[in-house]
């Protein structure tokens, strides 16, 4: 089974919880990984499973851009919330760069998500 990464900023994870729910069918012939808040709030609102990491702050991100670098995750989707500040930004800019150094599928929004999941994995 190929695996998926999750990740939705703060400012994102509503639009990443409706994401899911409209594309849980073709969502759970993935292994799902996910940041730790990101896949408890998908976990608990669409029975899913995921594998949760560390938060993102604390880690999550870099713990799935190891994944990614090592080709343990077949495509990423990562909601980024643009419009707000993080302090974890060096760990973001880690997963985003290694996923374009691996040439591994990225969306950064809905729209692009959904043209990836139509696509073939
Ligand atoms: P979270 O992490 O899912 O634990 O909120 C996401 C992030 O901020 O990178």
């Amino acid at each position: 089974m190929k695996t998926i990464a999750l990740i939705a900023h703060d400012g994102k994870k509503s639009e990443m919880l409706e994401f899911v729910k409209q594309y849980k069918d073709k969502l759970q012939t993935f292994h799902l990984v996910a940041t730790g808040t990101t896949g408890g709030m998908i976990a608990e609102n669409t029975g899913l499973e995921v594998e949760r990491m560390f938060s993102g702050p604390v880690g999550g991100d870099v713990q799935i851009a190891a994944k990614v670098a090592t080709k343990q995750v077949s495509a990423v989707i990562f909601f980024v919330d643009e419009l707000a500040k993080h302090p974890h930004d060096p760990d973001i800019r880690t997963l985003l760069r290694l996923c374009n150094v691996h040439n591994t599928p990225l969306a950064t929004n809905p729209a692009t998500a959904q043209l990836l999941l139509a696509g073939d994995l």
